[in-house]
C-alpha cells in the first residue's frame, strides 16, 4: 500500500494530545486512530494486539514473522500529534501541493508512521527471503508524558509476558521521527517539574503586612538564570548532542492586582545529555537554590524524567542502517539532536535503537505543517530494505 495514500488517511483522523490541558472532543486523544490501525493490521492478515495503557489510550502492536531464528526489529511510531491551535491550514484535510503534503502530523510523525506501515505491508505481501521478524508498534502519548513507550518496553522487560509479540526482547529498534533522512544516534532528554514559592496574602494598600510569593519567585528565577548560564562549566557538552540546558517555560501567581500574592509557581525544563541522571539533575538544582535564597520553596514530583539516547550501544545498527540510507538517498550521516524521542526509553530497556524518518523537525509542530513527498517515498524504501536485511543487527 502506497505510503502517501496511508498518510492521507492518518492525517484525516485527528489524534491530538491535549498536552495536559483539560480538553475533550472527538479530535483529542488517539482512540480513532487506534481503531484505524487495528483495522489496518486486521485487513493485512497479521497478528496484532491493542494494548491498553490507561483507559481510552492504547498502543497497537503487529508482527511479521519471518523465521524464528531471524533477529527481531522493533519499528516504532507515535500516534499522537501536538494541538492545532493557531494553524493556518485545515489540520485534518490532507492537501497535496508542489511535492508536499500538508496537515497536522504530516511531518511529526504520521509521515514516518505511514512510511513504516507501507514498508510493513509490502513485507507481508512479498515475504522476501532473509527478512527480519518485524514488530510494528504504534504508541500513544509521545508528545506529553510518554506513557505509551514506557508501557511498551515493559512488555519485554518486566517478565509479565503480556504480549505474544514482545514477550521476548527485540534485537534492535528504529524509531520514526523527522530526521531529514539523516540517522539520529544520540539525543537529549527532558526532566520537567514545578517549583512553588509561598508567602502571606494581604491587601495591597499595605504590602508590608504580607509576604509576596512573586517577589520570592523572582529571586528563584534570577538564581536559575545564573545556573543555566553555568551549566556548560558544570556538565561537559556531548560531542553529538551539545549542551545540557535549563529553561523556564511557564509562570503563574497571584489572584488580583490589589492582593499581595501568597503563591507563585513555575515550570522547569531541564534538558539532559547522555550520561546525566534525569532525577539527580533536579537535586542539583535544589542544592543550588538552597545556597542562593533564604526562604523555603517546594519542588513538585517530575511529570517526566529525562533519559537521553547515548551513542555507545547503537554503533553497529547505525552503520548497517546508514548503508541502506546511503543506497536509497545517496546521502545521510550520523547525527545527534537536541530533542527527545522514544529511542532513549527503548535503549534503557536494553535494545539498541536509532531514529530515522522523513521530514525536518523545522516543520514539526508548525502552523502549516508539511512533509516532502519525495522523502516520504525514500524513507519507505529505507524501512523496507532494513526489514529485509537480517544482517541489520549484526556487528560491523
Ligand atoms: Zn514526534
Amino acid at each position: 500500500m502506497d505510503a502517501l495514500e496511508i498518510l492521507k488517511q492518518l492525517i484525516a483522523i485527528p489524534s491530538v494530545s491535549p498536552m495536559g490541558r483539560d480538553l475533550t472532543g472527538p479530535e483529542y486523544y488517539e482512540t480513532r486512530l487506534t481503531e484505524f490501525l487495528a483495522g489496518f493490521f486486521k485487513d493485512l492478515g497479521v497478528e496484532y494486539e491493542v494494548i491498553d495503557v490507561v483507559p481510552g489510550r492504547s498502543n497497537v502492536v503487529a508482527i511479521y514473522r519471518a523465521d524464528k531464528n531471524a533477529p527481531t526489529i522493533l519499528m516504532d511510531a507515535h500516534q499522537d500529534t501536538v494541538p492545532v491551535d493557531g494553524m493556518t491550514i485545515d489540520p485534518f484535510d490532507p492537501v497535496v501541493k508542489d511535492g508536499r503534503i500538508y496537515g497536522r502530523g504530516a511531518c511529526d510523525v504520521k509521515g514516518g508512521m505511514a512510511a513504516m506501515l507501507s514498508a510493513f505491508s509490502r513485507l507481508v505481501k512479498e515475504n522476501p527471503d532473509n527478512a527480519n521478524n518485524v514488530v510494528m508498534s504504534c504508541t500513544c502519548d509521545e508528545e506529553a508524558t510518554v506513557m505509551g513507550i514506557k508501557d511498551l518496553v515493559k512488555l519485554w522487560s518486566d517478565g509479565e509476558n503480556r504480549s505474544q509479540m514482545l514477550g521476548k526482547r527485540p534485537d534492535v529498534s528504529i524509531v520514526a521521527e523527522p530526521t531529514e533522512m539523516d540517522l539520529v544516534v544520540a539525543h537529549r532528554g527532558a526532566t520537567r517539574w514545578k517549583i512553588f514559592t509561598s508567602g502571606v496574602a494581604c491587601h495591597s494598600s499595605d504590602p508590608t503586612k504580607g509576604v509576596n510569593a512573586i517577589y520570592r519567585m523572582a529571586k528563584i528565577l534570577s538564581a536559575l538564570e545564573e545556573y543555566a548560564d553555568m551549566l556548560d562549566s558544570l556538565v561537559k557538552p556531548h560531542s553529538r548532542c551539545g549542551s545540557a540546558t535549563l529553561s523556564i517555560g511557564l509562570i503563574s501567581g497571584g489572584i488580583s492586582v490589589n492582593t499581595v500574592p501568597d503563591t507563585c509557581e513555575i515550570e522547569v525544563d531541564r534538558r539532559v545529555i547522555p550520561g546525566e541522571d534525569g532525577l539527580q539533575v533536579m537535586e542539583d538544582v535544589r542544592e543550588f537554590l538552597k545556597q542562593r535564597v533564604d526562604f523555603d520553596f517546594e519542588f513538585s514530583e517530575p511529570w517526566i524524567i529525562g533519559t537521553a539516547l547515548p551513542d555507545d550501544t547503537n554503533d553497529d545498527l547505525g552503520n548497517n542502517l546508514l548503508k541502506q540510507i546511503n543506497a536509497v538517498t545517496g546521502g545521510g550521516v550520523k547525527v545527534g539532536v537536541p530533542y527527545g524521542t522514544h529511542a532513549s526509553r527503548i535503549a534503557e530497556a536494553d535494545v539498541p535503537p536509532v531514529v530515522f524518518g522523513p521530514g525536518s523537525v523545522a516543520q514539526a509542530h508548525t502552523k502549516d505543517e508539511w512533509l516532502d513527498i519525495g522523502q516520504l517515498e525514500q524513507a519507505t524504501e529505507v524501512y523496507y530494505q532494513a526489514c529485509c536485511d537480517n544482517g541489520l543487527a549484526a556487528a560491523t
